[in-house]
């Protein structure tokens, strides 16, 4: 009998299947978050640089050809991308995709939602580390938690779900909300995950000085109403979910440094410049945009999406304060 290698599972060394591929879509944001971007910002990449929407949608067909299953829009903030539904529209289409998320900081959330689901997006997370106007300007150094809740909740009602709320945990900085964010998933169907703050170059101290461990959160999150396990929602996460009794939504914590979960690792990250980043704290990379401009077939890079497996390291070697790359900030890859 003939085997459709084209339908194989991907997987890396390590027989961890391979099925999510995370595309940054632009490094520009409209925030500065602290523990993320200088507030000058960084230096951007020019148009030129920068994968066209033609050039993104053969690079998914590749790995949808090559075994990816999910992909999910990031950056910098995606939706700064002009157009961005049409793109979403072209992703949705490719045979094999069966998933197509966003993450976004929420600014511009509530104007592009609609159009965004009808192109076939399927859920958000949204990253917010503060309920409190005057704490979201230091913490992002510019104003819009107003419109981040208003995306939530348009997010909530075009049933744009789940809906994961993304909130690193600073002390001295947010940690004090660590309960009033837990308490949004009494009654709201939101899952609120608590990401460990990760040390990039330009964060160093400030991670060094403001971590939180994951258990220090769940112990806090348990002190004002006792915890299950749960299986969270479908997805592609590394998170791990623990709800209230008769909570609408649940709580997830996100450890990469007090417990990592390299060894369920399913994802890959493509660069807004065409460089597909094998781990998120590892300088392993492909670069996918040269050989796509060099006239590359779809058949050419998905042999290259398979052979770069190869070079998927087992694990990452984060450690407080240091940081294991050469990355400054998320959005240079696309967190
Ligand atoms: N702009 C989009 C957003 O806000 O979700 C997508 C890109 S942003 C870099 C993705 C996520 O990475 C956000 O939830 C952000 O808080 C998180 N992040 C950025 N730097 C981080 C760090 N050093 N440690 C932990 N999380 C970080």
């Amino acid at each position: 009998m003939l085997v459709d290698l084209t339908r194989a599972p991907l997987s890396d060394s390590f027989s961890r299947p391979i099925t999510y591929l995370r595309v940054s879509v632009t490094d520009k944001c409209n925030l500065r978050c602290v523990y993320c971007m200088p507030e000058g910002g960084l230096p951007w990449l020019q148009r030129g640089e920068m994968l066209t929407d033609d050039e993104i949608v053969d690079i998914v067909k590749a790995a949808a050809t090559a075994g990816f299953r999910a992909v999910r829009l990031t950056g910098g903030e995606p939706l700064l991308r002009p157009n961005l539904d049409r793109l979403v529209a072209q992703i949705a289409r490719i045979p094999g995709i069966d998933d197509v998320a966003l993450s976004t900081n929420g600014l511009l959330l509530e104007e592009q939602l609609l159009a965004l689901r009808a192109a076939g997006l399927s859920r958000v997370n949204v990253s917010l580390d503060t309920l409190r106007e005057d704490r979201f300007a230091a913490i992002a150094r510019r104003p819009g938690l107003d419109r981040v809740l208003r995306g939530i909740d348009a997010a909530l009602g075009a049933g744009a779900t789940p809906v994961k709320i993304n909130c690193v945990v600073m002390r001295g900085v947010n940690d004090d909300e660590i309960e009033a964010f837990a308490e949004l998933t009494r009654d709201r169907n939101v899952f609120v995950r608590f990401i460990e703050l990760m040390p990039v170059r330009e964060n160093l101290d400030l991670q060094s000085e403001s971590y939180v461990s994951s258990d220090e959160i769940l112990k806090r999150v348990g002190e004002i109403g006792a915890l299950q396990p749960v299986p969270g929602p479908p997805g592609n996460g590394p998170a791990r979910y623990f709800a209230f009794a008769s909570g609408r939504g649940a709580v997830g914590v996100i450890s990469p440094l007090s417990h990592d979960y390299c060894d369920r690792c399913n994802r890959v990250r493509l660069t807004a410049d065409g460089r597909l980043r094998l781990c998120l704290f590892g300088d392993q990379a492909i670069d996918l945009r040269s050989p796509l401009r060099a006239g590359a077939s779809g058949e050419d890079l998905a042999a290259l999406l398979r052979s770069a497996m190869l070079i998927k390291p087992e694990r990452h070697h984060l450690r407080l304060g240091e940081a294991s790359s050469r990355m400054r900030a998320f959005s240079e890859i696309g967190g």
